[in-house]
């Protein structure tokens, strides 16, 4: 199925979307584990270099088991959305070797020396240190504002011309904060911005950013997307189907952040399943977060689909569900949060998220243990904070080793 077709239904491009077949006939696309393609004849080669016939030409550029999951995963992004023409919207996506290097290559595709970018609190942390450490260094500004206010986003845009870029993450760790995609991003255009938009939490399912203001959406593809934790993985994908196969592409192979054709392989086999798993995903977050919200031993309980968040509005307009991720803090502190780890049976004690398996971490004792503690706090990273990501597991088993664990 070529990427052209948009009007199959969600959960039947996540199986067929991107899949063209193969000159074997294999039903799978395999891994093409090959760094280079070759020619029949001179001429064949200049098409191709010429980009006047499809073809491979060197692994770092392209590769067929790539390509599926980069249709795959811009159909979905794309899904039922109308570009302003009122047609199917066409989305190019570059899959990279991480969501880091998706990033990077977005940035340093659209920001230059001498220009700025804004962004907000609560980002990715490999996000807020490149932002704040690497680029800085290029020559490459940076604004952090609190992107729940539009009046602060606007006063800064005002007083700084030199912004070129707004990069957004929604919703983001460890509280689930979420930004207004359409007020914000709208504010960001006002002013001639780029817009960029981190949905590795919401994922295609359950937010689609190109659905307002946005040039860019960016994914690490390790999470949600792949779904078993067998690969690490980014993708880039926007709108500017231009700007996407000449200067995006062009960063993406010179900057050499390119995926590989087993990790592509293993993104698509778990993509296929992927409308299936966020149900699960997506249920049983809610009756882990009812749960949590009525344990004795648990106080505050960050999950979007709580009335009492404070972002719980914003969500709702924006996302077709609160999502699997959720954070909440024991009301021992530090040491109920060793012990909560120490107590678990059956729940992964492991960093990451967008697994089958649940997963929990406790960001004082590891992520953030050197983070001094009136920094961490700031960000509500509180001493009993744990961090959940709801696996597809049998919800009693869930619910029975936290209660467990809580003790
Ligand atoms: C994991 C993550 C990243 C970084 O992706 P990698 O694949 O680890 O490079 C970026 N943004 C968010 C929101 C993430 O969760």
């Amino acid at each position: 199925m070529s990427g052209e077709n948009n009007s199959f239904g969600f959960d039947t491009l996540c199986i067929h979307g991107g899949h063209s077949q193969e000159s074997n006939r294999a039903h799978l696309t395999p891994i093409y584990a090959s760094s280079t393609y070759t020619f029949d004849t001179a001429e064949q080669s200049i098409a191709v270099f010429k980009n006047e016939e499809k073809g491979y030409i060197y692994g770092r550029w392209g590769n067929p088991t790539i390509t599926e999951a980069e249709e795959k995963i811009a159909l979905l992004e794309a899904f039922g959305i109308k570009d302003a023409d009122g047609n199917p919207l066409q989305l190019k996506a570059i899959l990279h070797a991480s969501g880091m290097a998706a990033l990077t290559t977005m940035l340093l595709g659209n920001v230059k020396a001498g220009q700025k970018i804004i962004t907000h609190y609560s980002l990715y942390g490999g996000t807020h240190e490149l932002v704040e450490k690497v680029l800085p260094a290029l020559g490459i500004g940076l604004v952090i504002v609190d992107f729940h206010d539009a009046n602060k986003v606007e006063e800064a845009l005002k007083s700084n011309p030199d912004i070129a870029l707004m990069h957004i993450e929604t919703p983001a760790n460890p509280t689930l904060q979420c930004i207004d995609l359409e007020v914000i991003s709208n504010l960001g255009k006002q002013y001639g911005l780029i817009v960029c938009v981190d949905n590795t939490f919401a994922t295609p399912y359950l937010q689609q950013p190109f659905k307002y203001a946005v040039d860019y959406v960016m994914h690490s593809t390790t999470k949600f997307l792949n779904g078993h934790g067998t690969a690490i993985g980014g993708v880039l994908v926007g709108k500017d189907l231009q700007k996407m196969s000449t200067g995006m592409t062009k960063m993406h192979r010179l900057l050499g952040g390119n995926s590989n054709a087993f990790d592509a392989f293993v993104l698509t086999n778990g993509l296929r399943t992927f409308a299936l798993r966020m149900d699960r995903h997506c249920s049983n977050a809610s009756k882990v977060a009812e749960f949590l919200h009525a344990h004795p031993g648990v106080g505050l309980v960050n999950y979007l689909g709580l009335e009492g968040h404070p972002d719980h509005k914003v969500s709702l307009k924006q996302m077709k569900h609160p999502g699997a991720m959720l954070s909440f803090e024991l009301k021992g502190g530090f040491d109920a949060g060793i012990k909560f780890i120490n107590n678990l049976k059956l729940l992964t004690n492991a960093v990451s998220l967008g697994t089958c398996d649940t997963l929990v971490s406790h960001p004082a004792s590891t992520t953030h243990l050197g983070v001094p503690r009136e920094n961490r706090l700031q960000y509500g990273i509180t001493d009993g904070l744990i961090r959940m990501s709801v696996g597809i597991e049998n919800i009693e088993d869930i619910l029975q080793d936290l209660n467990q664990a809580i003790g």
